[in-house]
């Protein structure tokens, strides 16, 4: 007799995690990696191991599921639980960064006032100290809102009353991976003036264009701050250098760039010391950039989620022949090479040292729209009810979001597809989250289908003559 069928929600493809190149390399590799770092004497925080095992368990079935049925032809479905991690797991970022754009657009982006993408990368110096201490990073972070803020203030005319808004993501990595801090802010384009007693509705302002004058301007005062922010807290000498050296563990050496073959060839590029992107100004390694005012909700929401995005993608990472794992690159560097190649330990390395301390705020908000902001509550849209009403449960694992908005209208406003719409007509209802490990596998082998989480990879000796770690 063939196993039961489950319903097939019309566009709904189920995840199969257990098919990456990032679950092979972590399945693989990390016992191997984690013996390595032991050896080499590196404490690594106890969230590290967390954070890779949440991964290997998002999206398995054997690991838990929601069970749900459809009403009219009582075919089941199940939804696996995801592991909501926001570094190590690129599909849980991307659920995240979908969810985080929609709350900006839909409850705390001002309608009828146009925003402007501004990006600040900071010199390569300050990098570790930065990624080190998270109090450190939230100092400079306010530096480059305050500078800005000050710009609107001056070129809206309105005053040093006049109110500024705007959304911070912090990024702990370029798209190589490495360890580079910066911030993406979604900036109210303008200030707000706020009315009198009488009318205290605050009226909005804008502003033009920077000028690249202007921007060279942002990046002096900034730079002229962050360096007089780490003086004063010993970080640096009177002659700007790091007082100390930078930790060899956290810095994790040179990676090879070049292009990857539609057979899974490295074509390894020579190496190039002028890579790195242009920006429209710098001063002292501080980058300023920003872009186009947006007023479309459609864009801006588009801009919200490309700010909130997961330091990386499945589809960026492929296998090499020779084993090593490329990550397609964002945009080609300047001398062409589209891809960055490392071993499958080396990435590992690298993912670890962008997983940020456990309960630190990664999206921020400033000025007018900072939570406890007087008149954010006149400004920031009022929600559409009508949005957050889910007919059915929501997934136990993603706790009720503040606004509301769950799993499964997430996925409606996404991807346009309803997952509690069975193909018969009939409605899906979630009926139970299963956790039991004997009633998940009696489900399972019930659909025919593996009740065993994937095997991970005992840990490995380093190949000979290959100081591994030492190459990291
Ligand atoms: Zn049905
Ligand atoms: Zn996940």
């Amino acid at each position: 007799m063939c196993a039961p069928r489950l319903a097939q929600p019309a566009g709904y493809q189920p995840r199969r995690p257990g098919k990456t190149v990032l679950h092979k390399v972590v399945r693989e590799h990390m016992e191997t990696f984690f013996a390595g770092m032991d050896e080499a004497g590196i404490t690594l925080p106890r969230t590290i191991r967390k954070e890779f095992e949440a991964f290997l368990a998002c999206g398995d079935l054997s690991a838990g599921f929601l069970r749900g049925e459809c009403r009219a032809c009582r075919k089941a479905l199940l939804i696996p639980f995801s592991c909501k991690r926001r570094t190590a797991c690129p599909s849980c970022g991307a659920k995240r960064m979908a969810a985080t754009a929609a709350h900006l657009v839909d409850r705390v982006l001002p309608e009828d006032v146009p925003v402007r993408h501004w990006v600040i990368s900071l010199p390569f110096d300050i990098r570790y100290a930065l990624i080190k201490d998270r109090s450190l990073l939230s100092a400079v972070l306010r530096i480059f809102i305050d500078v800005v803020f000050t710009r609107y203030r001056d070129r809206s005319r309105c005053g040093p009353d006049g109110q500024c808004g705007a959304v911070a993501a912090i990024h702990r990595s370029d798209s190589s991976l490495r360890v580079n801090p910066h911030f993406h802010l979604v900036v109210l384009d303008g200030a707000y003036q706020i009315g009198n007693e009488e009318d205290a509705s605050p009226s909005f302002h804008g502003a033009r264009h920077p000028t690249d004058e202007e921007l060279r301007a942002i990046a002096t005062k900034v730079a002229k701050r962050v360096r007089r922010l780490f003086l004063r807290r010993g970080l640096i000498d009177e002659d700007g250098m790091p007082i100390e050296e930078v930790e060899p563990t956290v810095t994790d050496g040179q990676v090879q760039f070049g292009w990857l073959t539609a057979d899974g060839d490295a074509i390894i590029a020579e190496p190039d010391r002028t890579g790195g992107g242009t920006s429209c100004a710098e001063v002292a390694g501080f980058s300023v950039y920003a872009g186009q005012a947006l007023q479309d909700r459609d864009r801006i929401e588009k801009l919200c989620r490309y700010v909130s995005r997961p330091p990386f993608a499945h589809e960026q990472l492929a296998e090499t022949k020779d084993g090593r794992i490329a990550i397609k690159l964002k945009r080609p560097r300047r001398s062409g090479e589209t891809h960055a190649f490392m071993k499958p330990v080396q990435l590992l390395r690298r993912l670890t040292s962008l997983i940020p301390p456990a309960g630190m705020n990664l999206t921020r908000f400033f000025g007018i729209l900072a939570p406890a902001a007087k008149h954010r509550c006149n400004v920031v849209p009022v929600p559409d009810i009508l949005l957050h009403i889910s007919p059915n449960g929501t997934e136990p694992v993603l706790p009720p979001r503040r606004d509301g908005l769950d799993w499964a209208s997430l996925l409606r406003r996404v991807y346009d597809i309803d997952v509690l719409d069975c193909p018969c007509g009939g409605r899906i209802r979630i009926i139970a989250a299963i956790e039991s490990p004997a009633v998940i596998r009696r489900i399972l082998k019930h659909f025919d289908l593996r009740a065993d989480p994937p095997p991970i990879a005992p840990a490995r000796g380093p190949p000979e003559g290959d100081g591994w770690f030492a190459s990291l």
